[in-house]
């Protein structure tokens, strides 16, 4: 199915493809600082394929920490953060934010808690290459 996702005023949207029909869809309540702060709950599937599009990226915050590997999509006229963003080798990642969904029943959805502050950055880098989503389009400015 085609999942749809914004933020609260709708100026970062996004679609992600999901095989199954309802689909089932693991989430992560992320226990670092930001995502905590946050109430990041995320999700990815290495077969999925996301489309994101940003109208105003004068109002786009990216906003990174830490490692500085990650990047946060923060909305900065209604403060929602849709997604993350991660560059490795030269390609880029993502995973996305449950709470952000539109079309999805709540029941499709298994959160779980997550921490991930011992992982060094190798292993963290690892993980994200094989969880992540690999297909990424972000178009920004779409008006
Ligand atoms: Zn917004």
């Amino acid at each position: 199915m085609l999942i749809e996702g914004k933020c609260h005023c709708g100026n970062i949207a996004f679609e992600l493809e999901w095989q199954g029909d309802p689909p089932e869809i693991p989430a992560r309540a992320c226990g670092c600082s930001f995502c905590v702060k946050h109430g990041g709950v995320w999700t990815s599937n290495r077969n999925s394929r996301l489309a994101v599009a940003v109208r105003d990226t004068a109002l786009v915050s990216k906003y990174a920490f830490g490692t500085r590997t990650a990047t946060f999509y923060v909305c900065s006229r209604c403060g929602a953060v849709p997604l993350v963003t991660g560059e490795i080798a030269d390609h880029l990642y993502a995973v996305v934010n449950v709470n952000v969904f539109g079309n999805v029943d709540p029941s499709w959805i298994r959160r779980a808690a997550a921490d991930f502050e011992a992982e060094d950055l190798e292993s963290r880098l690892a993980r994200r290459k094989r969880n992540w989503i690999a297909d990424v389009r972000i178009v920004e400015g779409s008006g």
